[in-house]
């Protein structure tokens, strides 16, 4: 039976990994987190995210996970509101949407979807791919070594994979120039309620700082600013100095935020980048998701397009027929990539201004975003914003 390793137990890997599952290969996940990783804010169902998991059969469940959502608004210091855009805003796809789940919940599903059919090796890695005459090598970081017919990167925009089989980051790295924290707090009775808001207050100097739903009990907080680079992962003592620094003098609840980052368990801080390769494949490894076209959070469809690109990649293979003559495998992944080229390239290609509009730079600028906002709500920009937003996400069935 043909044995495909999946690297990175995350959205796309383990989308990819139930479908090939399910079309009988052997698969083999390894994720270097010692479980399946928890934690991320909200992933938004519309488009081809709600095409593929209904698909899958998943969408029923998915549903029942649904945050309480009302929109979106944005405060000054004081709390007082600059703006507000709700989830019935142009038809359902505004900012924010009533199909919002978190994205640790979709994480779980598919995981659990998956079930025996793949094994997962948690707290495991790949040290080095080799090609063999009849598929790759793999040296594992602790397990024994195995060959596989095909190996699938999907472990995200910092992808060992890419760096062991295309190059180093920086060679596909386009940097946004604005990193981004988040975690998820427990409310205490002395927490301010977000109501169902996903509240952002801007701060002059290119500083955003969010609160909004998690599950009940909890808030999942962001804090936006702008730089290029950030100490190293390990040393969390260092990046929580640098947010203290940065957000020093920010109002609104800013204080009661950064102190409760330092005890959170999901704390997690990286840049916004995209990953551009000129390919994704190279004989039997190909890339997938984030470590393939990461267009950073701010295109809000990263889970769309790990989603979309992992049925593509399953159906490409099965198309092929590359279970049973896998030297059709090279063509699979040719229309693979054909497939979602388009998809990736409209994603990356953020509006102009959207880094600017996530954190705006001047006073100025936070009024100029929060007055946009209130405008392109009335007629007569409502109707085009409407027609606009209707084609975010590419929703097509699946
Ligand atoms: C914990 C977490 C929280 C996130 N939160 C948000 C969010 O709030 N907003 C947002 O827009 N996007 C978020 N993202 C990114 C978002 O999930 C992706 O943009 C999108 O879903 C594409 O998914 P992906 O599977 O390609 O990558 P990811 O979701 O990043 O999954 C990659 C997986 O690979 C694993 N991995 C990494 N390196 C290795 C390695 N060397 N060996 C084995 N496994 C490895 C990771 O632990 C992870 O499980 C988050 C990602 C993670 C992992």
């Amino acid at each position: 039976m043909p044995r495909v390793l999946v690297v990175g137990a995350g959205i796309a890997g383990d989308t990819v990994a139930l479908m090939l599952g399910r079309a009988g290969w052997e698969v083999t996940v390894a994720e270097i987190a010692p479980a399946l990783r928890g934690g991320g804010q909200a992933v938004d169902l519309r488009g081809d995210c709600r095409a593929v998991l209904a698909r899958l059969g998943l969408l029923d469940e998915v549903l029942t996970r649904l945050l309480d959502q009302r929109g979106a608004a944005w405060v000054d210091g004081d709390g007082r509101r600059l703006a507000a855009m709700p989830v019935e805003a142009f038809d359902g796809n505004g900012y924010v949407s009533k199909e919002e789940l978190l994205r640790s919940d979709l994480a779980r599903i598919l995981h659990d979807a998956a079930g025996a059919r793949v094994t997962h090796l948690f707290g495991e890695t790949v040290e080095a791919l080799e090609d063999a005459p009849h598929g790759v090598s793999v040296r594992f970081r602790d397990a024994p070594p195995a060959e596989f017919d095909l190996v699938i990167g999907a472990d995200g925009a910092h992808s060992r994979v890419r760096r062991l089989r295309f190059g180093p980051e920086e060679a596909f790295r386009r940097r946004l120039g604005l990193a981004h924290a988040w975690f998820t707090m427990d409310e205490t009775p002395g927490t301010p309620p977000v109501d169902g808001w996903f509240i952002t207050h801007n701060a002059p100097g290119s500083r955003s700082v969010e609160a909004r739903p998690g599950h009940p009990g909890q808030q999942e907080i962001g804090f936006t600013f702008a730089t290029t680079s950030l100490p190293p992962r390990h040393d969390r003592e260092a990046r929580f100095a640098l947010l203290d620094r940065v957000f020093a003098d920010v109002g609104w609840r800013t204080r009661e935020l950064l102190a409760a980052a330092r005890h959170s368990p999901d704390f997690a801080l990286d840049t916004f980048d995209q990953i551009h390769l000129p390919k994704w494949s190279d004989g039997r490894v190909v890339l997938l998701g984030d470590s393939a076209w990461c267009a950073s959070p701010l295109s809000g469809l990263g889970t769309a397009l790990a989603l979309r690109g992992a049925a593509a990649l399953a159906d490409a293979v099965e198309a092929a027929d590359a279970l049973r003559l896998p030297h059709r495998l090279s063509d699979a992944l040719t229309a693979y990539e054909s497939a979602m080229r388009p998809r990736v390239r409209d994603a990356q290609r953020l509006f102009p201004g959207r880094v600017r509009q996530a954190a705006p730079r001047t006073g100025f600028g936070i009024h100029t975003v929060a007055w946009l906002i209130r405008q392109i709500q009335k007629p007569p920009l409502a109707k085009t914003f409407t027609r606009l937003a209707a084609g975010h996400g590419h929703g097509q069935p699946a």
